[in-house]
């Protein structure tokens, strides 16, 4: 019956075989189960979805900045 089962290094609990898959790690391959590695995957596709869409918001923030520079300095001719 155990021998449906695999021990996952990632979660610490033993999951169905057919979810694990070997992933090589610093100590070499280790079983690891599919959902842990689409968790990691994804969360680090956030991470850069979310930095990217900081940097656009500090771009905007300076391009209006600059824009309110420009106004006040023109305030005056105009
Ligand atoms: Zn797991």
């Amino acid at each position: 019956m155990n021998d449906e089962l695999q021990f996952c290094y990632c979660c610490r609990v033993h999951h169905p075989r057919e979810q694990m898959r070997l992933y090589p790690t610093r100590a070499g391959y280790r079983w690891r189960c599919v959902k842990s590695i689409e968790a990691a995957n994804s969360s680090r596709q956030e991470r850069d979805a979310f930095g990217q869409q900081q940097s656009r918001q500090n771009q905007e923030a300076s391009r209006r900045q600059a824009d309110w520079s420009l106004l006040q300095r023109s305030g005056g001719i105009l």
